[in-house]
């Protein structure tokens, strides 16, 4: 299916209030353009060379999500143009946001990462450390913490991928002041939106299949 039917189908069957993030990541700038004609203006991409090189040949009006994990030394080659960082996971990135920002007179969106899955591997805070970010917001002026983003378990065990959703649920539920949950990718967003999210991050079911990189 193109990427024009799939958008439009996604804007006509997610629920009003869940932001779509369109994950474009290692797709090419011509898919991207596909998406925004059908309407998409929110992107989501991992890799700083690539969200470097494709920014400027998108239109101004594109929404720019980093999402993947971010070194604090490549902060500030995205920091002139990003809307929000959802990959937030340490408050040394935080700070240098923050620092960033302020460099370039901006207030940048970002969401705290938390840790959910069972996967050693994934990057994120732990409910505790996000707690205590999040008493501290007061002291990053050029950073606007707007909420809070995790990757459930990759597995097919929805028991699990339910455990997991509703703990963060509940914790996500204790900050009214945060707009957005964005949890949820191609294979467990229906599930997320249950508990929850208001926001989605979907690549292969826009965009087809990425080979590894
Ligand atoms: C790649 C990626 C996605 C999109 O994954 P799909 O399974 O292709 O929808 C969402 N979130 C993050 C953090 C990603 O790295």
């Amino acid at each position: 299916m193109s990427v024009t039917t799939q958008i439009t189908q996604l804007k006509t069957n997610l629920p009003p209030q869940v932001t779509l993030v369109a994950v474009s990541k290692t797709k090419p700038v011509e898919l991207l353009q596909e998406a925004y004609n059908a309407g998409q203006r929110v992107f989501g991409e991992n890799y700083i060379q690539e969200i470097v090189a494709k920014q400027p040949l998108m239109p101004n009006d594109v929404v720019w999500h980093f999402i993947g994990h971010l070194q604090t030394n490549k902060v500030k080659y995205i920091a002139p143009f990003i809307h929000t960082i959802q990959s937030v996971d340490s408050e040394k990135l935080l700070t240098e946001i923050n620092k960033q920002a302020q460099k370039y007179k901006r207030v940048i969106t970002v969401f705290l990462q938390l840790h959910i899955a069972q996967e050693e591997t994934k990057f994120g805070l732990s409910y505790a450390e996000t707690a205590i970010l999040l008493a501290k917001l007061n002291e990053y002026p050029h950073v606007h913490i707007a909420g809070l983003m995790a990757m459930g378990s990759n597995t097919d065990n929805q028991t699990q991928l339910r455990n997991e959703f509703a703990e963060l649920h509940t914790f996500y539920k204790q900050y009214p002041n945060l707009p957005h949950l964005c949890v949820g990718m191609s294979a467990d967003y229906e599930l997320a939106i249950e508990y929850g999210s208001t926001m989605v991050r979907l690549g292969s079911s826009i965009f087809g299949s990425r080979q590894i990189i």
